[in-house]
């Protein structure tokens, strides 16, 4: 990405700032962490087959075991000769006209070939009574040793995000720990002198301070917990003091203001000033034109959204939190695509993040229904949308039924 870093005037589409942001960011560190903590976390490790799945023949029902041979030749009553719970080492049938009582999950017996369910017998003074006719083929209710997995089988991917399921397989893989990525430290900072925390006094020329609160709320709903926030003046002193010290503590800044062409849009001089690479400034994008990203002395992860809450917002989801999960070696899930509801003009040559609330058609069908905001500033408009959709840059129409990729919030 040479073309890129550096380049502080020059507008990239937001696939190259995409790109150069997986390319620039270096690999989040890996932990062993127990396996009841990893739920969200990907998996660094391939992780193999400890056995066979099931480990032996598994009975599926509770009933008899029987050599299905007895039946077939025309045996209906058998000798129950003893019971096989689950967890218990296999018994040995005694002769073709005894049973074996089972029970779901336990192991075959031996010299028995199948299950019987308890339904279609009668158990009385220790023997059972065929009823109806039952199926007596061979293996009918087991579930043969191997079936759904063989001993040293590629089971889980390094990469692989773990949900249920796949903690699930890590378990039976005997794993306690697995090696998953860290995740990151962040620091989210807003930058103002106008900002004012919710539940101070506030003055009618001031601004409450809202990015903050939805920048952890998004990280927090993709699991990320160890967040911590902090508000600067625009001041050069403070920023170059606090930044410095955010610098030496944390994987990951996400800042928000002071990266436009104002006067005190002093954030990316101070971060330049302290060893933190520019890779780009200003994105070919509406809203969230000023953007920017570098990458700090020790490789931390360092994004200047604008301050304008749409515009926060739109590049937090649109580039913050797929480069950092991308960081953690996560496989790259393809991204959601959806139809415009109705058609939309946008002439500017920048790619447009159209706010949307996804409805269903009267067959159920999910359609992208445009929210437009007044402005980036219009955060009141985002309420009851469900992400936005990125349009390639116009001029154009793009027609209702035209498909584009979708991010929700
Ligand atoms: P800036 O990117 O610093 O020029 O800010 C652009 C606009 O976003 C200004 O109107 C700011 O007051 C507003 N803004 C900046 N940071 C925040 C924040 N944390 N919460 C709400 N609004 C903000
Ligand atoms: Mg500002």
């Amino acid at each position: 990405m040479s073309a890129v870093a550096g380049a502080s005037t020059a507008l990239i589409t937001p696939q190259a700032a995409e790109a150069a942001i997986d390319d620039q960011l270096p690999g989040l560190p890996i932990e062993a962490r127990p396996l009841s903590r990893c739920v969200g976390a990907t998996l660094r490790e391939n992780v193999y087959a400890e056995r066979d799945y099931p480990p032996f023949d598994r009975v599926c029902m509770d009933g008899v075991a029987i050599d299905s041979a007895a039946s077939r030749r025309g045996v209906r009553r058998y000798a129950v000769q003893a019971t096989q719970p689950a967890g218990a080492p296999p018994l040995t049938l005694a002769d073709t006209e005894s049973a074996i009582e089972v029970m779901t999950g336990a192991s075959l017996p031996q010299g028995t070939d199948c299950v019987i369910p308890l339904e279609q017998y009668v158990l009385a003074d220790g023997f059972v009574s065929l009823t109806a006719p039952v199926n007596d083929t061979p293996l009918r209710n087991i579930q043969r040793r191997g079936q759904d997995g063989r001993h040293g089988a590629l089971m889980l991917e390094a990469g692989t995000l773990l949900g249920a399921p796949e903690i699930a397989v890590a378990a039976s893989a005997g794993l306690a720990r697995v090696r998953v990525s860290s995740q990151p430290a962040f620091m989210v900072i807003s930058t103002g002198d106008e900002l004012i925390e919710p539940g101070e006094p506030i003055a009618g020329h001031q601004i409450r301070r809202s990015n903050t609160y939805a920048v952890i709320a998004a990280l927090r709903a993709r699991g990320f917990d160890r967040v911590s926030n902090d508000h600067l003046l625009d001041d050069e002193a403070m920023l170059t003091d606090r930044l410095s010290l955010h610098l030496a503590t944390h994987e990951a800044l996400i800042l928000s203001g002071g990266v436009s062409m104002g006067r005190f849009d002093l954030v990316p001089k101070v971060l330049k000033s302290l060893g933190v690479r520019e890779v780009f400034h200003r994105v070919a994008q509406r809203p969230g034109k000023p953007m920017w990203f570098g990458v700090g002395p020790r490789g931390q992860a360092v994004f200047g959204l604008p301050g304008n809450p749409v515009s926060t917002l739109i590049c937090l989801v649109r580039f913050v939190i797929p480069g950092i999960v991308a960081a953690m070696g996560t496989r790259r899930p393809p991204v959601e695509r959806i139809g415009l509801a109705k058609s939309v003009t946008f002439d500017p040559p920048l790619a447009y993040f159209l706010p949307v609330a996804v409805e269903l058609d009267e067959w159920a069908r999910p359609w992208a229904s445009p929210r437009p905001t007044n402005t980036s500033g219009d955060f009141l408009s985002l309420i009851g949308t469900d992400g936005f959709v990125e349009l390639p840059p116009g001029p154009m129409t793009y027609p209702k039924g035209f498909v584009a990729a979708l991010y929700r919030w």
